[in-house]
């Protein structure tokens, strides 16, 4: 495989620990002989006026053009005039669903055993839309917009994957009870494309009794799709189950396929620059980019790596009660390709 022309493929380092997973990426790729090259933008010093905000036009161009890429933590530096660097990039790509799988560590023990979950967030609207404001001293209103198109895009993403990934069942996640409007045309865009795919079992839930049971017992959710803010929460409940954020991947899937991975967490200052993060979650974010590419057998000779590595428990990082180094672990992964 490795005599085709290489993938073009966008890398967003990112800030704090970003630089020193991404090293990590790079090291177990090339160990891999993945064929994929590197487009490397960094998040500038100086507000882009075509983008408002510290990322250059050049750098989302580059995402367009490769239509993949890798995303390490972003640090939106405080001050005004400029947009989130994470809002940016989920506005002008477009990344209307947010893919989190979530499943058990072997060896790397927790309260459960037995996870295999996928959330599906719906990334562009809801609670997130940004419209907030005062109506009189001491009332605030913030608008949660919920529309047909961006429902049904990800509904129909949902049941797709569902189909395309061999599950059995798709949850709707919502609070349609109270929020009759907004999370009633949610759940009619799901029933509508749940429809279309009559192979797939689907169930609509509460998110109270969701997040009740996904912590009694997550077994008994398969593939679960939701509005935004729903989504952020069901979804690092799912890292919670499985040992946290440094072991989460995700995808952001775009309009026209694009597909931009990243890892859940944040820049982690507070260990930033000390050779102690832990990549897993940023390598396995690698490892559903290079699925999307269909670069299949690269993306289980890493996963399995990565698995491997955790499971012997002999090179361990900090976050898993380890003591090794960003790089003594990387190496170890590196040893198991
Ligand atoms: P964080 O995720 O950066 O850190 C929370 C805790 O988890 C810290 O103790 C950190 O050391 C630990 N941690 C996180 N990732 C780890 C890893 N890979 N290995 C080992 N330990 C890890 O959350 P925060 O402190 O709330 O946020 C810090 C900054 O990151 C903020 O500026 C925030 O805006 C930004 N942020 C960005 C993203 C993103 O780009 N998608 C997401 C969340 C937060």
């Amino acid at each position: 495989s490795s005599a085709a022309s290489p993938i073009r493929a966008t890398l967003f380092p990112g800030d704090g620990i970003g630089p020193e997973i991404a090293d990590s990426v790079k090291q177990v790729f090339t160990t891999a002989e993945v064929p994929i090259e590197w487009e490397e933008h960094y998040v500038g010093d100086q507000i882009d006026p075509r983008t408002q905000s510290f990322l250059t036009w050049e750098s989302l161009e580059s995402v367009r053009r490769n239509g993949v890429g890798l995303k390490g933590p972003m640090a939106t530096p405080i001050g005004k005039g400029h947009r989130s660097l994470n809002l940016t990039l989920r506005k002008e790509l477009n990344l209307y669903a947010n893919v989190r799988p979530c499943y058990s560590l072997p060896g790397y023990k927790t309260r459960y055993d037995n996870v295999d979950l996928i959330t599906i967030r719906e990334n562009t609207e809801g609670e997130y839309s940004g419209l907030e404001h005062q109506v009189v001293r001491g009332v605030v209103e913030s608008l949660k917009i919920i529309t047909r198109q961006a429902s049904l895009r990800v509904a129909e993403y949902a049941f797709h994957y569902a189909k395309a990934h061999g599950r059995e069942r798709v949850s709707a996640i919502h609070k349609a009870n109270i929020m009759q409007k907004t999370d009633g045309l949610f759940l009619k865009c799901c029933r509508e494309v749940a429809e279309k795919y009559p192979e797939i079992k689907y169930e609509e839930v509460v998110i109270d009794n969701c997040c009740m049971m996904l912590v009694k017992n997550p077994s008994l959710f398969d593939v679960l799709v939701m509005p935004n803010l729903y989504g952020d929460i069901i979804s690092d409940l799912c890292a919670g189950l499985i040992g946290g954020l440094g072991l989460t991947p995700s995808c952001n899937i775009g309009e026209g396929g694009i597909a931009l991975a990243e890892a859940v967490h944040g820049s982690a200052p507070d260990i930033a620059g000390k050779n102690l993060a832990n990549p897993t979650a940023l390598l396995l974010s690698s490892v559903t980019m290079l699925r999307h590419l269909k670069l299949h057998d690269k993306a289980d000779r890493i996963q399995d790596a990565v698995l491997k590595t955790i499971a012997e428990g002999k090179y361990r990082t900090a976050d898993l009660g380890g003591s090794s180094s960003t790089s003594e672990f990387t190496n170890a992964i590196c040893d198991h390709l």
